[in-house]
């Protein structure tokens, strides 16, 4: 699967603008870097996708409850975290172009090309060889594939042994080694490579009587951790149980130019899944599977995604996996699924001073759970659908459209409710079905323009459906429901319309 690439993110952006899914923040002023507001078709696109997560999370699992946590908490929440001692990123400038990078993305990216070089070979290699390919045994024997294999491992390792050993000179040093240049200058000029905490901070209180330094949070998690006794005695919830929360992050991330794929104020949908110790493998290997029948329900294929296992594992994880997207600028991280153990129960038991533990009423024991979480960023989710969605088609008539094939369960509007022509009674029947359909789903009513224009501005925003309203409808109350993708027509009764519209938007697992 080829990346669209860069011209393609470019069209998806001023597209994004041009129909009312998002604008850059205080844009009258010239904007502010990495933060950016949701127009009404992104609103609506943003709230499905949360109801879609919320519901399959929470109202799916009968042992998942929900959170809404303050974005401030406790400074010392961000101590026993690890967020005030090592949410750093290690940060290089190049002195040519004074641009900014994380060097870890510099490496990441000179990887990303050994990645490139390999799939290009097996896909050269699948063509030659036909159907009698054999793509393992390729991956494991070509010469040029194994070099480049090993290459990704060596440099894998030696970053990160250097940042383990805090050695950010290794780090620089390994830049150099590979040759890495500035994209913008073509230079290797480097300056010497910092660490860079993200956690925002202010103050809370007036400054006269010792205001506290607090911190805008830099994930929704925390919040689940400190109040996870909260939640399961007043919940009455038995191991295993999961706490799901959707919410604000801030991050001062470093490289911000990524649209919003990196944003500095940005919402995740994050889960917990409290386990007993010794039942974590199991959950994680659950929740990875679950995690990406959610991501494939949706209808988008699955040559848009790749499970990434992480060879090295942050100190207080067991397990990890990255569920990846092809977005048009490369395969990047969506998703990640971790196996935390007990690490931030237990830090927070350490530092607050409080019992963390469970109470096992089958074992007559109380533990520290451990625990699985799934972190998705929602505004990453929403460019993902983007990504996928965006299309600009050549039809068979010869013109062009672009469509949005955005996953019609999530779409902003559902169907558009089109009268024909602007007279002989058409738009007082539109009106009428608009206003019984109007309870059902969020609906569009448009009589201005010629129908084929009216039908191309829905595709541009991803309406799935939508119905004409001509002079046979008044005589025999039937409709024209039209299709985004496929453009088929088909005739139906007014008052099947909302059942059509239900069964085909539905994204339930068919029986
Ligand atoms: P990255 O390596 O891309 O910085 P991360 O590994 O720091 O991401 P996590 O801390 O695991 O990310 O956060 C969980 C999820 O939150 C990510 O998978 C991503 O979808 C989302 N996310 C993280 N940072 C941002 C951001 N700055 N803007 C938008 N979404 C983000």
């Amino acid at each position: 699967m080829a990346s669209k690439g860069e011209d393609q993110f470019k069209k998806i952006i001023s597209h994004c603008k041009e129909y009312g899914f998002i604008y850059p923040s205080s844009e009258i002023y010239d904007g502010l870097s990495a933060v950016y507001d949701y127009g009404p078709n992104g609103a609506e696109l943003k709230n499905n996708i949360k109801d879609y997560w919320w519901k399959s999370m929470v109202q799916h699992h009968e042992n998942i409850v929900g959170l809404d946590a303050a974005i401030f908490m406790h400074p010392t929440v961000w101590k026993a975290s690890g967020h005030l001692e090592a949410f750093n990123d290690p940060l290089i400038d190049n002195k040519d172009s004074k641009k900014r990078y994380r060097a870890d993305i510099l490496i990441e990216d000179y990887i990303a090309k050994l990645e490139d070089k390999i799939q290009k070979e097996v896909e050269k290699a699948a063509k030659r060889f036909g159907e009698k390919f054999d793509e393992k045994m390729f991956r494991e024997t070509n010469p040029r594939v194994m070099a480049n294999r090993e290459k990704i491992e060596s440099i894998n390792s030696r970053f990160v042994k250097a940042m383990e050993e805090e050695r950010l000179d290794d780090v620089k040093a390994l830049i150099e080694e590979l040759g890495i240049a500035c994209p913008v200058s073509g230079s290797k000029n480097w300056t010497e490579v910092r660490q860079f905490n993200l956690m925002f901070n202010t103050k809370m209180g007036s400054l006269s009587d010792g205001a506290n330094e607090v911190y805008l949070r830099p994930e929704t998690a925390q919040g689940i951790f400190v109040n996870y006794l909260n939640v399961q005695k007043t919940s009455r919830m038995k191991l295993p149980f999961g706490i799901a929360q959707v919410g604000k992050a801030f991050r001062n991330e470093i490289v911000a130019r990524q649209f919003i794929f990196r944003m500095r104020e940005f919402e995740q949908m994050e889960m917990q899944y409290f386990v007993t110790p010794g039942q974590e493998k199991e959950w994680f290997e659950y929740w990875k599977k679950e995690r990406m029948r959610w991501h494939l329900a949706m209808g988008i294929p699955e040559k848009f995604f790749r499970v990434h296992e992480h060879e090295k594992l942050a100190h207080y994880a067991n397990a990890a996996v990255d569920i990846e997207f092809w977005f048009p600028f490369g395969l990047k991280e969506l998703e990640g699924v971790h196996s935390r153990t007990d690490f931030d129960l237990g830090a927070h038991q350490k530092f607050s001073g409080k019992k963390l533990q469970y109470f096992d009423p089958e074992t007559n024991k109380s533990y520290v759970p451990y625990v699985v979480e799934t972190s998705i960023g929602l505004d990453r989710m929403f460019l993902a659908i983007l990504s996928y969605a965006y299309n600009e088609e050549k039809l068979e008539d010869g013109s062009e459209r672009v469509v949005m094939n955005i996953p019609p369960a999530l779409a902003p509007v559902k169907v558009a409710v089109l009268p024909l022509l602007k007279k002989d009674g058409l738009p007082e029947k539109a009106r009428e079905i608009f206003d019984r359909l109007k309870y059902d789903f969020n609906c569009h009513y448009e009589e201005k323009d010629a129908i084929g224009r009216r039908y191309r501005r829905q595709d541009a925003i991803g309406t799935p459906y939508c119905i004409t309203i001509d002079h046979d409808t008044l005589k025999d109350n039937s409709v024209t429901i039209r299709e985004r993708d496929s453009m088929e027509q088909d005739r139906i009764p007014i008052e099947k319309i909302s059942a059509v519209v239900a069964e085909r938007i539905d994204i339930r697992p068919k029986k």
